[in-house]
């Protein structure tokens, strides 16, 4: 038996995806910028794409340019905000502490260009404040990025209130939505952002394919240099399969997003409430303000990697916080942001559910966290001086 809970790390490609992309693949296989039969249809496809991606967030088919996914859109955006600010001599970007990676070693390398950053805490519940935002703001602020919804807790962030405030000091507004798209609802014109991030892999869409929303009128800068697609912003051949298995499950996500959303928190409660009884154990982040599928729990006395191995030993497939930092004995940065101590922080569990999971694995993961915990625990020479009262940095 196999229990897949890692969907924040990424998803089950959709049915209705793989349909899309077949006749791409077999039958309409041309280069979108070949001038015969073959593709030109081709190239009809991609457009088509591009005009039902932006009806699924309020945006103009315009504004939507094909990326490789999640973190090229984040790097082409952060570029973009740098460059327009440097020709104003504007060099300072407002960020927080708990972004993706793809946002904070762009912004790492900018610093190392002369830019000045600011990173906003988090707090305790994982949630980026507005006045914070507000009193961060420079003359010469190029940027301010706060993603919708953090990956590792599932926390949502005020994003339709920071974009508010940008839009009123002038300072542009990046969001990565890589997270949201497809889970929650996302409207860019509520949102009142100028540039945001997705990714298809992250709501049953393909691997290797996301797009970057930049609002009309911001002059987009191009990270890949060549051909003339997308406008001239980012050259390459379409990856045409890879467009409409992306446009499809979109639009599946969109369509279902209510039913969906009412039906993966409920099994994402089921979880919570029913490890709620585990002693010194607690859920990261804020309770209310968060992703249908998303949960990060912390037990206290254990590593989240043996935690890991053992339930993988039962079929469960989850991730002790991001995939990318996985692999590493670095705590997680997002953890850390929230003030967990580092020892804690290391017994660390995200479970990340999707519509394609039941009631029963639900229940299933709750039985195997209630034997896992306790045998980590009784083997754990730190639960021992934990339980002697001794507190554990
Ligand atoms: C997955 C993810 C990314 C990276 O997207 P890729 O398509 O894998 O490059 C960026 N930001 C967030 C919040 C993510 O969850």
């Amino acid at each position: 038996m196999t229990i897949y809970a890692d969907n924040a790390a990424t998803t089950k490609l959709s049915d209705t995806a793989l349909q899309a992309m077949l006749p791409l693949m077999q039958e309409h296989y041309g280069n979108p910028s070949s001038l015969h039969h073959i593709g030109q249809k081709a190239k009809e496809y991609v457009e088509d794409c591009r005009e039902r991606i932006a009806a699924c967030i309020n945006a103009s088919p315009g504004e939507i340019y094909f990326t490789s996914g999640g973190s090229e859109a984040d790097n082409q955006a952060i570029q973009t905000a740098a460059a327009l600010g440097a020709k104003k001599n504007k060099k300072h970007i407002i960020s927080s502490k708990f972004e993706h990676h793809a946002v904070l070693h762009t912004l790492e390398q900018l610093e190392k260009q002369g830019y000045e950053i600011t990173l906003l805490d988090v707090y305790k519940e994982g949630v980026v404040r507005v006045e914070d935002v507000a009193a961060a703001i420079r003359e010469d602020t190029a940027l301010v990025t706060i993603m919708t919804a953090n990956n590792e807790i599932g926390t949502l962030q005020p994003i339709e209130e920071i974009g508010k405030l940008c839009k009123e000091k002038g300072v542009l507004f990046h969001t990565d939505a890589v997270q949201a798209v497809g889970h929650i609802p996302v409207d860019v014109k509520a949102m009142n952002c100028d540039l945001l991030s997705v990714s298809a892999h992250k709501f049953h869409g393909p691997k290797g394919v996301g797009f970057l929303y930049c609002k009309k009128g911001t002059a987009l800068q191009s990270l890949i240099h060549g051909g003339a697609q997308e406008r001239n912003k980012r050259a390459g051949t379409e990856y045409t399969y890879g467009i409409a298995g992306m446009t499809a499950a979109l639009e599946e996500a969109v369509t279902n997003l209510d039913k969906n959303a009412a039906y993966v928190s409920s099994l994402r409660d089921i979880i919570i409430d029913g490890v709620a009884d585990i002693e010194k154990s607690f859920v990261n982040g804020d309770l209310a303000h968060r992703l249908p599928g998303t949960v990060n729990m912390c037990f206290e006395g254990i590593e989240g990697e043996s935690l890991l191995l053992l339930l993988d030993q039962n079929g469960i497939c989850a991730s002790s916080g991001s995939a990318c930092t996985s692999g590493s004995l670095d705590p997680s940065h997002v953890l850390l942001a929230l003030g967990v101590p580092v020892a804690i922080a290391h017994g660390s569990l995200r479970i990340s559910l999707s519509e394609y999971n039941t009631k029963e694995e639900a229940e299933f993961i709750v039985k195997a966290i209630h034997q896992v915990v306790p045998y980590l625990r009784s083997i754990s020479p730190v639960w021992e001086r934990i339980q002697k009262g001794e507190v554990i940095e």
